[in-house]
């Protein structure tokens, strides 16, 4: 049976914000009699707030916190910590000083379960700023370059840039693609972040290098997720 994996942010919803009424609708419609997963790196609250109850406690498994923290029909089978050291913290801390985006918000470290968010322009920050930092990044490879001095250091964990302000910190190997050992037999798997320093490359990734029966769909944006549904029908 076909397995389908969804990412959320960028894919099923609007990073950070609520999915689309219609869209909601036609999901909860389209899901029935499928497997489906959710993926991401954000915690419970932040997800149901986005996808609402309805669909997330119907799918049949919702991994939080990039999947160090998972929930199967609504009910908590699996918990993995992760906390940040003072050297990294130390480092982390430099990167915010000598940021060339100059605008700081608040909110710079998250802790979540088996993993810590972290994000220079800070998560307090206003919708439009949001926007602005994306697109400022786009240009500035900030989170990538991070991510890379993070890894070159730290040579036991792992980071990777996610959502539009961001980037996940956990220990190596407990990234999205961890969920690949708890799921059984062939995936399609739908993600806005797959090329290389994205938070769903591991997945892309290793279903690639694994040559398991899969199918991979990149996408833009939600409206898009949902035409490729329509179409899957
Ligand atoms: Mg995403």
């Amino acid at each position: 049976m076909k397995n389908y994996v969804f990412d959320i942010d960028g894919t099923l919803t609007p990073s950070r914000l609520p999915i689309e009424k219609k869209f909601e609708t036609f999901f909860l419609d389209w899901m029935n009699g499928k497997n489906v997963y959710l993926v991401t790196g954000s915690d419970k609250e932040k997800t149901v707030e986005q996808v609402g109850e309805k669909i997330w406690s119907s799918v049949k498994r919702v991994y939080q916190s990039c999947g160090n923290q998972v929930f199967e029909n609504g009910k908590l089978i699996k918990q993995i910590e992760f906390h940040l050291d003072e050297k990294m913290e130390f480092l982390l801390n430099n990167f915010l000083a000598s940021s060339n985006w100059t605008e700081k918000f608040g909110n710079h470290f998250e802790q979540r379960v088996g993993l810590v968010n972290f994000s220079i322009i800070g998560r307090n920050c206003t919708q439009d700023k949001r926007e602005q930092y994306y697109q400022w990044d786009l240009i500035n490879q900030e989170r990538i370059r991070i991510c890379k001095t993070l890894m070159h250091k730290f040579p036991d964990i792992e980071a990777s840039v996610g959502g539009e302000i961001s980037i996940d910190i956990h220990e190596k190997g407990k990234n999205k693609a961890q969920i690949l050992d708890e799921i059984e037999g062939e995936i399609y798997f739908f993600g806005d972040k797959m090329d290389k320093g994205g938070n769903d490359y591991p997945i892309a990734h290793r279903l690639e290098l694994e040559k398991r029966e899969h199918k991979l769909f990149k996408v833009n944006s939600p409206t898009e997720t949902w035409n490729l549904l329509k179409e899957l029908n």
